[in-house]
């Protein structure tokens, strides 16, 4: 009786006290899941996505007409959530403070999705510390039409001029278009020092090779570039966070990804949140990705 199975069978159905309403209301017209389905991806994903979305401030892409409606981008808190979303007062530009939102359990979570949510997006630092950024994104945005295998490379190119400077990276398929390098940091540096570096290293990466990068969001600068989309390191910026759905079609999630995995992955979104099981079989290669105690050089 204390005989191991080799391999574990499907995870038993999602435990939570969330009660999701409207399950059976299609969200994703092109693929035909639901509200409930989403619910559920999420309710078994939390274990591997909270590591990186708990107790970190927020930002939700809600869709409570599913994904082909008007969604809006919230971040701040509305007082509508309920227990399990909790409040952090963040500093605004003009000397005010205003709530965000941060889980930090599975029923924070769900309890987002209840309310519309399809997108979890994250600040690059801690709810209690977030002066002090502790993850630093280099988003890689193709131009339109772009093959995927040049991503891949840009992606690995970074990795490696990070690796140059003594820092680890990690990949992560955004579920869209494109690739996030993902800088796992030591907090001890400010805003200021941690956009100056993302900059300074996405602008030395143009000049060097100015027919494969450009660091200017300028569409028109984009023609067959990659822009390293570096702007997501400045205070109040987000990105996706690891395991978030994304609100396209056929339901794509933004998945962490080995660096000897990549080559072989075809698009940025080759799972979906019916893939779960995947997902989880996946997890246990994929331990320690996106952990790293370490410092921003001098640049
Ligand atoms: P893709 O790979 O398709 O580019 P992505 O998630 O990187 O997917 P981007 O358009 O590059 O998408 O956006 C980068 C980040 O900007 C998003 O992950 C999100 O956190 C933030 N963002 C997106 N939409 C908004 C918005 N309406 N308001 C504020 N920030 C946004
Ligand atoms: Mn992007
Ligand atoms: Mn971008």
């Amino acid at each position: 009786k204390d005989v191991k199975p080799e391999k574990p069978g499907p995870a038993p159905s999602p435990q939570h006290d969330v009660k999701i309403s409207s399950a059976e209301r299609v969200i994703f017209p092109e693929s035909g899941q639901t509200k409930g389905e989403l619910a559920d991806y999420y309710a078994r994903i939390a274990p591997l996505m909270l590591p990186f979305a708990a107790n970190r401030p927020i930002s939700l892409v809600r869709c409570p007409q599913g994904r082909a409606k008007k969604c809006f981008f919230q971040k701040h808190d509305s007082g509508a959530f309920g227990k399990a979303v909790h409040q952090v007062p963040i500093r605004e530009k003009d000397g005010g403070a205003e709530d965000y939102l941060y889980v930090e359990d599975a029923e924070g979570l769900l309890t987002c999705v209840q309310m519309g949510t399809i997108e979890f997006h994250g600040w690059g630092s801690r709810a209690d510390a977030v002066e002090l950024p502790d993850r630093m994104i280099f988003d890689l945005d193709p131009d339109e039409g772009m093959d995927f295998a040049r991503v891949r490379d840009a992606a690995r190119d970074i990795r490696g001029a990070l690796g140059d400077l003594g820092l680890v990276s990690f990949a992560m398929l955004s579920g869209g278009k494109g690739i996030h390098v993902v800088v796992p940091l030591t907090p001890g540096h400010d805003w200021a020092a941690h956009r100056d570096f993302s900059s300074r290293f996405a602008q030395a990466l143009s000049a060097a090779e100015p027919d494969r990068f450009v660091a200017t969001m300028s569409k028109a600068k984009r023609k067959d570039r990659i822009f390293i989309d570096w702007l997501r390191n400045q205070r109040g910026s987000t990105a996706v966070l690891p395991y978030s759905a994304r609100a396209r079609a056929g339901a794509p999630v933004a998945i962490p990804i080995d660096w000897d995995e990549l080559d072989g992955i075809k698009d940025a979104h080759p799972f979906g949140i019916g893939d779960v099981d995947q997902l989880l079989e996946r997890a246990g290669a994929l331990k320690g990705w996106g952990f790293a105690a370490q410092k921003l050089p001098d640049i």
